[in-house]
C-alpha cells in the first residue's frame, strides 16, 4: 500500500513522498531539519505507536502542516478522529478508506493549499490582569456586531455584540484570549459593563434610524453573581432609551451558576424586569438539562458544533434535532449558531428553526458597516433563492 500511494501522490505533482512503515520511522524524519512535511498520509492501525499516539506528538512538535487519516476503521470512528484532529488544532483534508482508491485520494488533494497548511498559527500572546484593566480604562475594547436573522423569512432581527480588543501592539485580540483573564481577575463587571453600554447605544442609534433591532450581549456567571446586576442593567437600558424587551442576555451555560441561590434570583429578576435571556452554546456544557429546567430561559442557541454539517452527519442532525425539539416544547425561541454554508442554511429551512447566526450570512462586523450588508442580503436572498423550497 505504501508503495501504491506513493506511486499515486508522485504522479499527482507531490515533489518529494516519504514512505515510513512505522510511527517512529516517520518522527525520526520529521526531525530532520527541512524533514517537517507539508502533508501527511496516516494510516490509524500501526504496530507499536499507533495513529492517535501519533497525533500527540505531532502536537508537541507544532506540526502546522496538513493530515489525512487512512484505515480500515469504520466510518464512525474516522469521523471521531478527525474531530480530534480538530480538537488539536489541525488541518485535516479528510479521510481515507482502505484500500485507497485513486480517485478519493485525487479528490482530497484537490482541495488542499499547502500555503494555508503552511501558515503557522501567530503565537498567541499571553495578557494579564493588568493589561486588561488599562485596555477598559482606555476605551481600546470595540464591539463588533453579527446579525441574526429569520430562518423563516430573511428578515434581519437583531444584532450579537462580540468584543473585540484593539491592542496598541498585537492588533485585533478576539475574546477568548482575554475573557476568562478578565473572569479570573474580578474585572468581568467592567467589561460587561463597557460591552453593555457601548451596544446599547449602538442599537439605540439604530431605532432612530428605523431598524428596531434586538441587540444580544454576552454575560459572564460572574456577572450573575452581583445581586445588583439586574438593577444596574434595567439602568444602563433606560439611560440609552432602549426597551429591556429587545435587549438579549446570553449566558454561557459551560460556566452557568457557581452560585445557584444567587443565579436563580439574579435571572429571574431579569425576566421580571421583561429582558430576554438566552443559553449560549447550547449542548457544550455538562449539565445542560438540569439548566434548562431550572433557569427561566425565553431562547436556546444551539451550538455551531452541531448546526454546521448537520445536513450530512447524522450524529450532529440528532443531536441538534432533540435540542431543537426541547427548546420548542419549552416555548423557546431556537437560534442556530455557526450557519457557515448553503447547505446549513437549507437545513434549517426544513426544521422549523426560528433564528440563524453565521458566517454563511455574515460574519461579525463593524457597527457602521451594518447598512451595507443588509442591503447585500437582501439582493442575495432573491439573487440565491435563499427563501425558495429546499434553499
Ligand atoms: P459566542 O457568544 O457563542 O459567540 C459566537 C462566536 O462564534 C463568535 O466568536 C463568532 O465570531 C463566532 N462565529 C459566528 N458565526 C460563526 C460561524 O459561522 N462559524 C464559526 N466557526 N464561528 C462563528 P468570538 O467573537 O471569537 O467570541 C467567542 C466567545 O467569546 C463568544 O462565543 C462569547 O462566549 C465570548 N464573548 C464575546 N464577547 C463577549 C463579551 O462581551 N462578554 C463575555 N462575557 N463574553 C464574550
Ligand atoms: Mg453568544
Ligand atoms: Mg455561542
Amino acid at each position: 500500500m505504501l508503495k501504491l500511494l506513493q506511486r499515486t501522490l508522485a504522479q499527482l505533482g507531490c515533489v518529494q513522498v516519504t514512505a515510513c512503515d512505522s510511527a517512529r520511522r516517520a518522527l525520526q524524519e520529521m526531525d530532520h531539519p527541512d524533514g517537517v512535511p507539508d502533508l501527511i498520509l496516516l494510516d490509524l492501525n500501526m504496530p507499536e505507536m499507533d495513529g492517535i499516539e501519533f497525533m500527540r506528538q505531532l502536537v508537541e512538535r507544532r506540526y502546522a502542516g496538513a493530515l489525512i487519516l487512512v484505515s480500515g476503521e469504520d466510518e464512525q470512528i474516522l469521523q471521531s478522529v478527525e474531530r480530534l484532529v480538530r480538537a488539536h488544532r489541525m488541518t485535516t483534508l479528510g479521510h481515507l478508506a482502505k484500500p485507497v482508491q485513486t480517485e478519493a485520494l485525487v479528490a482530497l488533494i484537490d482541495k488542499w493549499e499547502p500555503a494555508a497548511g503552511n501558515r503557522r498559527r501567530v503565537a498567541r500572546t499571553t495578557f494579564v490582569a493588568d493589561d486588561i484593566r488599562s485596555a477598559i480604562a482606555n476605551g481600546e475594547l470595540v464591539n463588533d456586531y453579527q446579525p441574526a436573522v429569520a430562518v423563516a423569512t430573511g428578515e434581519l432581527v437583531g444584532v450579537e455584540a462580540l468584543v473585540r480588543w484593539r491592542h496598541p501592539v498585537a492588533g485585533l485580540v478576539f475574546p477568548d484570549q482575554f475573557i476568562g483573564i478578565a473572569e479570573a481577575h474580578g474585572l468581568i463587571g467592567d467589561l460587561t459593563r463597557a460591552v453593555l453600554i457601548a451596544a446599547l447605544a449602538q442599537a439605540k442609534g439604530w431605532r432612530d434610524a428605523g431598524l428596531m433591532l434586538r441587540v444580544s450581549v454576552n454575560v459572564s456567571t460572574e456577572d450573575l453573581a452581583g445581586l445588583d446586576f439586574p438593577d444596574l442593567v434595567t439602568g444602563y437600558a433606560a439611560d440609552a432609551g432602549v426597551p429591556t424587551t429587545s435587549v438579549v442576555l446570553e449566558v454561557t451555560e459551560s460556566r452557568l451558576m457557581a452560585k445557584l441561590v444567587t443565579g436563580l434570583d439574579v435571572l429571574n429578576r431579569l425576566r421580571l424586569k421583561r429582558f430576554r435571556l438566552s443559553i449560549d452554546d447550547f449542548g457544550t456544557g455538562h449539565s445542560s438539562l438540569a439548566q434548562l429546567r431550572d433557569m427561566p430561559f425565553d431562547e436556546l442557541k444551539v451550538d455551531r458544533g452541531f448546526v454546521h454539517g448537520a445536513a450530512t452527519d447524522a450524529r450532529l442532525r440528532a443531536i441538534y434535532g432533540a435540542s431543537l425539539g426541547m427548546g420548542k416544547e419549552l416555548g423557546m425561541t431556537i437560534v442556530a449558531e455557526g450557519v457557515e454554508d448553503r447547505a446549513d442554511w437549507a437545513f434549517l429551512r426544513r426544521t422549523g428553526c426560528d433564528l440563524a447566526q453565521g458566517y454563511f450570512i455574515a460574519k461579525p462586523m463593524g457597527a457602521a458597516e451594518l447598512i451595507g450588508w443588509l442591503a447585500d442580503w437582501k439582493l442575495r436572498l432573491s439573487e440565491e433563492s435563499l427563501l425558495a423550497d429546499g434553499g
